[in-house]
């Protein structure tokens, strides 16, 4: 019993220590730092747009670097003097899908991004990495920010009614999530209400997130738009919305995106939080979900429940698409001569880093794609676009086919490690 006592009692000095930390280095709100990422298929840069200071930190106060390593980017928050690291954080972009289209070989584009990270007392250097072809971190650009600079924006830019639809735990030892509202007009925003309470119980009622009821907050900010429903660009389909978003991303139908990142990250503003679901009021199929950058999915298609579920995989916990058969343009996202960083797909170049402690003795590497494993965690080809030369753990899985609540074995694994970060 008094092992126990010293242990909690170290442990409860340790956190101590770390939220002091981020007492001595950060106040209570978050900094936010918009930029444009300009380029094509071969360069890119980023360019300053605006810095922002926002009320709410919906982060740890003790995990404050990434342990993760996931993402085709990373920042990281150095202070200025001594050049420590104070904060780090692996995401992935649309531009970084962009560059892989037909047209990023010939066009420049721009599009905003955003990083938010505790808001710093002191200057702090903030450097951006991008991956190189070996996988290895690469700096791309770094600068420096003042927090005391006038030019930072202080102001809420939407004020807007947050709720907290789900649970009541401190900020710092939970799971954040933020519902925004698109297409829905001021006449539908009870339909909005109802929407995000069923999308609630649809994450809440899937394994893993089941058991972590308690750790996950979930919030929902009222927001009308002028018009209802979502653009359809390729049926000639125009709706004055909040985020403009639309179907037809980079030509592939059911792919639902919005460009309008600072509208995105405005409305977000209004409650703590450490991920952002857009809802999309239509009955319409489709989605996306870009690691640490936003997931937006459909409100009234019959498999809604899955796309949101699936579409969180990505966003949150940085899982990769486990098909192989598909219409999304993505030629050469993964390279079969590197490891990707994504925890549910293998090329083998480093297997050993995946999932190779979670199979059993017997299992072949590569798995046949036969009844005898069906239940088995395996090494099965096809994944990430790909019928060959990309592997995934298992024959189904909520990350390969429309399956609600049947995330197989290592992407469980993979969700409740992200969980457990964000609730400590
Ligand atoms: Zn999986």
């Amino acid at each position: 019993m008094k092992k126990i006592l010293l242990i909690i009692s170290l442990l409860v000095s340790i956190g101590c220590v770390s939220a002091q930390k981020f007492d001595s280095n950060f106040e209570k709100k978050s900094m936010r730092f918009d930029y444009f990422r300009t380029g094509n298929s071969n360069t890119e840069l980023i360019s300053h747009d605006h810095i922002f200071q926002e009320p709410h930190w919906g982060g740890s106060f003790i995990n404050l670097i990434d342990t993760f390593n996931y993402g085709n980017y990373k920042f990281e928050v150095l202070d200025s003097v001594s050049g420590k690291l104070l904060y780090s954080k692996g995401f992935s972009s649309l531009f970084f899908e962009w560059r892989y289209t037909e047209e990023a070989k010939f066009l420049n584009r721009s599009f905003s991004e955003s990083v938010i990270f505790p808001f710093p007392k002191n200057t702090v250097q903030l450097v951006f990495y991008q991956r190189n072809k070996t996988m290895d971190w690469e700096k791309q650009y770094q600068t420096y920010v003042n927090p005391k600079d006038y030019t930072i924006v202080t102001q809420l830019a939407f004020p807007s009614q947050s709720f907290k639809i789900h649970n009541n735990a401190p900020s710092d030892k939970a799971l954040d999530i933020v519902i925004l509202p698109e297409g829905y007009t001021a006449a539908e925003m009870q339909k909005f209400m109802n929407d995000a309470q069923r999308f609630k119980d649809y994450l809440l009622n899937c394994k893993p997130f089941d058991a972590y009821g308690s750790k996950i907050n979930i919030w929902a900010v009222a927001a009308a738009s002028s018009e209802s429903g979502t653009d359809l660009p390729g049926e000639n389909v125009w709706k004055n919305t909040l985020f403009d978003s639309h179907f037809y991303t980079f030509g592939t139908e059911r792919y639902l995106n919005t460009l309008n990142n600072k509208m995105v990250r405005h409305l977000a503003a209004n409650a703590p939080y450490d991920q952002i679901y857009i809802l999309v009021n239509t009955d319409k199929y489709g989605g996306a979900g870009i690691f640490n950058y936003y997931s937006i999915c459909t409100s009234d298609h019959e498999n809604s429940d899955f796309v949101f579920v699936h579409e969180f995989g990505h966003g949150f916990a940085g899982l990769a698409d486990e098909y192989y058969t598909s219409d999304v343009s993505t030629d050469g996202l993964y390279a079969h001569d590197v490891e990707p960083w994504e925890p549910n797909i293998t090329t083998l170049v480093a297997f050993d880093r995946k999932w190779k402690t979670m199979l059993d003795a017997k299992t072949p590497v590569p798995t046949p794609s036969s009844s005898e494993f069906e239940s088995s965690v395996g090494v099965f080809e096809g994944a990430g676009y790909q019928a060959k030369g990309v592997y995934r753990p298992k024959m189904e899985c909520t990350m390969k086919s429309v399956r609600y609540n049947d995330f197989c074995e290592v992407c469980s694994k993979s969700i409740v490690q992200m969980l457990e970060f964000y609730s400590h």
